[in-house]
């Protein structure tokens, strides 16, 4: 059975952590790097269900997407939400780990996942690792649909298979437009137009669309935009992380057990469609 520290090593080789982003706070939050380490559960957010999941698990390790502390801190009193995700995990022996800014630009990365998720052919990175002459890694992918898809039809497909959320897809752009080409990108996307723009793609899926961006984006080009829960972009990273770890564990002869939670962790909980957008609600000016 092997130690966090030679866990943390491998971890670290997958997804290596100079490789985030300077604003980025990656890497192993707590634990014990003598600790032996059996489960091992994987999980997009750093949240109390999550950790309550890792506890009835028996989990020695929760790797997770999203940092707990992504700023400083002066306290982790149990008063506080992340105080108490912290105390939780030291009172049961589970260490915590990052990888996230370093997953998304990794190959295979997060947006290869998200990609897969939705049998996407992958072209290449959006915004390439200029680190990188194999030419795989960056932020961001460009891929082709298994098949041309109307946006309509496209936006059904991809709520269909990403996991289930409250929100499900918005689609921007005329339903009817046919999606061959598509960029994806797992998170928050819409700092990517630019670059999206400059893919000559069809059509971009990623998530946290806002009002402004989203605007000028599809006034510009007549580039569709598909907007999907942030978690769901994101969750098919840790099947293909844990797959990942599973093969180290294999080639050491670890006998690691990894677990992928299931929980859906995206903030929003409800979503109430208007009426449909055809159907006229009133009408005014009519003569009595
Ligand atoms: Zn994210």
């Amino acid at each position: 059975m092997p130690v966090l520290s030679e866990v943390l090593a491998a971890l670290d080789a997958l997804w290596p952590p100079e490789r985030a982003e300077g604003w980025d706070a990656v890497g192993t939050v707590c634990g014990d790097p003598g600790a032996e380490v059996r489960r091992v559960l994987f999980a997009v957010d750093p949240v109390q269900e999550i950790v309550d999941e890792a506890v009835q698990l028996g989990a020695d390790l929760l790797v997770t997407h999203h940092p707990l502390y992504l700023r400083g801190t002066t306290t982790v009193a149990a008063s506080t939400f992340k105080g108490k995700v912290v105390h939780t995990l030291i009172k049961h022996d589970i260490a915590l780990h990052v990888a996230h800014t370093n997953a998304d630009t990794a190959d295979p990365g997060v947006s290869d996942a998200l990609a897969g998720a939705l049998d996407l052919r992958i072209l290449g990175p959006l915004v390439p690792d200029p680190g990188d002459p194999a030419g795989r890694r960056g932020l961001g992918r460009i891929c082709e649909l298994p098949h041309p898809m109307t946006l309509a039809d496209f936006a059904s497909y991809a709520a269909a298979r990403l996991p289930a959320t409250a929100q499900g897809i918005r689609a921007a752009g005329e339903p009817d437009r046919e999606i061959r080409r598509i960029a994806v990108s797992g998170g928050s996307g819409d700092s990517l137009f630019d670059d999206v723009r400059a893919a000559g793609v069809d059509a971009f899926l990623t998530a946290d669309l806002r009002h402004h961006p989203a605007s000028e984006a599809t006034q510009q080009t007549p580039l569709a935009l598909l907007d999907a829960a942030h978690w769901a972009t994101e969750w098919p990273w840790c099947e293909q992380a844990a797959a990942q770890l599973d093969a180290v564990s294999d080639r050491h002869g670890w006998g690691l057990r990894t677990h992928v939670s299931r929980t859906v962790t995206d903030p929003w909980t409800a979503h109430a469609a208007s009426a449909p957008l055809t159907t006229p609600t009133h009408t005014t000016g009519a003569p009595r």
